[in-house]
């Protein structure tokens, strides 16, 4: 660059930097407020567990189990249901959404059973399948040791939970979870893979925690991503009687 050139470029960018400033000293408070359209009104819930009013109600009392679940076969749920607590019954199979869903803000409360029996995956073993691919592990971990990518709030066989943070068996324990689902390329593979956040009693143990792929118990998820849209969520059946209750689901 020779001498000429550089006075000229200096030059530009001084007086672009003082036009610059210049705008800046005109810019009043106002020009970068945004008013529309209003941000949507939403009452909360008497506390953070209650659903607030842009929720749909997916497990509640004063409901019947069949209004929102079936089976895998799309049957009435075999699941124990009573006063608005829906319990696995052993062989029953999973119990599923009817609706399906993508984005979204999750609430459920679960109880592993009281009664202490079995140890390490043989104890109060659930889960809720997102989008019915991807498994956030229930279990009773409470003094209770397992693989650490295999424990309650893990994203089973991928992500151990940043913490253990589980009351003892017959306690109801709270997940709230905020889900992103995939997005696919042409080609099947993942745009963006999912990601969560899940804080298990008021705690966070998956903190925007990317899915490598599908659930599997024996393989390696990055084998087996298949470009999929909106889907269910699923309760496992483990065979444990793990109860569930006051599930609420927000559609982002
Ligand atoms: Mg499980």
């Amino acid at each position: 660059m020779n001498t000429k050139t550089f006075l000229t470029i200096a030059f530009a960018l001084t007086v672009s930097v003082a036009t610059a400033q210049k705008e800046e000293a005109k810019m009043v408070p106002a020009m970068t407020e945004i008013w529309d359209p209003e941000v949507p009104v939403v009452t909360p819930g008497e506390t953070p567990m209650n659903a607030p009013s842009d929720a749909i109600i997916l497990m509640g009392e004063g409901t019947d189990l069949g209004y929102e679940w079936t089976n895998a076969k799309g049957e009435n749920p075999g699941w124990k249901w009573e006063n608005g607590v829906a319990t696995v019954v052993k062989g029953a199979g999973v119990i599923k959404t009817k609706r399906q869903f993508e984005d979204f803000q999750l609430h459920v409360e679960w109880r592993s059973p009281e009664e202490v029996v079995g140890e390490s995956q043989g104890r109060g073993n659930s889960g809720i399948f997102l989008q019915e691919l991807y498994e956030l592990q229930v279990l009773d971990n409470f003094n209770n040791r397992t693989y650490r990518n295999g424990q309650a709030g893990s994203l089973y066989k991928q992500t151990a939970p940043l913490v253990n943070v589980c009351t003892g068996p017959g306690k109801w324990q709270t997940y709230d979870i905020i889900y992103t689902a995939p997005r696919f390329n042409e080609d099947g593979t993942y745009f963006t893979k999912p990601r969560v956040t899940v804080l298990q009693n008021g705690v966070l143990v998956q903190n925007n925690t990317e899915l490598r792929g599908p659930t599997q118990y024996i393989g390696i998820p990055e084998y087996t991503i298949v470009k999929h849209g909106p889907g269910a969520l699923i309760l496992q059946d483990h065979s444990n009687p793990v109860s569930y209750r006051n599930i609420w689901i927000r559609e982002l």
